[in-house]
């Protein structure tokens, strides 16, 4: 088994917020980041599949295709939107950095012809990754 990683930037704004709590707890809990007028970030995404290396390819997985599904299932959905607000997932999960990870690994997951999804890495800062793997 071979691991090979493709990454894609995206950018995207957001704010954390849960319906449950009231506007003091929210406050209290995420700072400056529940401002419902959202701020933005650049994020920085990694998509590792494992699988075998083809005898006659050399490749685990064709790269052309990766990109293409990356392009289409996760970064023309998400960048330059506002994730509360225009994407889906985020109605009811606060799209926090973990969250992130997770929405797009579902996007993700059997789409990648001949490989299994290993894990998806969300970068929202250089300093700041979520890694999600799979349900254990
Ligand atoms: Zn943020």
């Amino acid at each position: 088994m071979i691991l090979l990683t493709r990454k894609a930037d995206f950018s995207a704004a957001h704010y954390y917020w849960n319906e449950a709590w009231t506007a003091e707890e929210n406050e209290r809990a995420f700072g400056k980041c529940s401002n419902r007028n959202g701020h933005g970030h650049n994020y920085t995404l990694e998509v590792t599949v494992a699988g075998e290396v083809d005898p006659v390819s050399g490749f685990v997985v064709d790269l052309k295709a990766l990109k293409e599904i990356i392009e289409r299932e996760v970064v023309s959905v998400y960048d330059h939107r506002h994730l509360n607000l225009e994407v889906p997932e985020f109605r009811q999960a606060i799209p926090t950095t973990e969250n992130i990870a997770i929405a797009i690994w579902r996007r993700l997951e059997g789409k990648v012809p001949g490989t299994k999804l290993h894990r998806v890495r969300v970068y929202e800062m250089p300093d700041l990754f979520a890694d999600y793997l799979g349900e254990a």
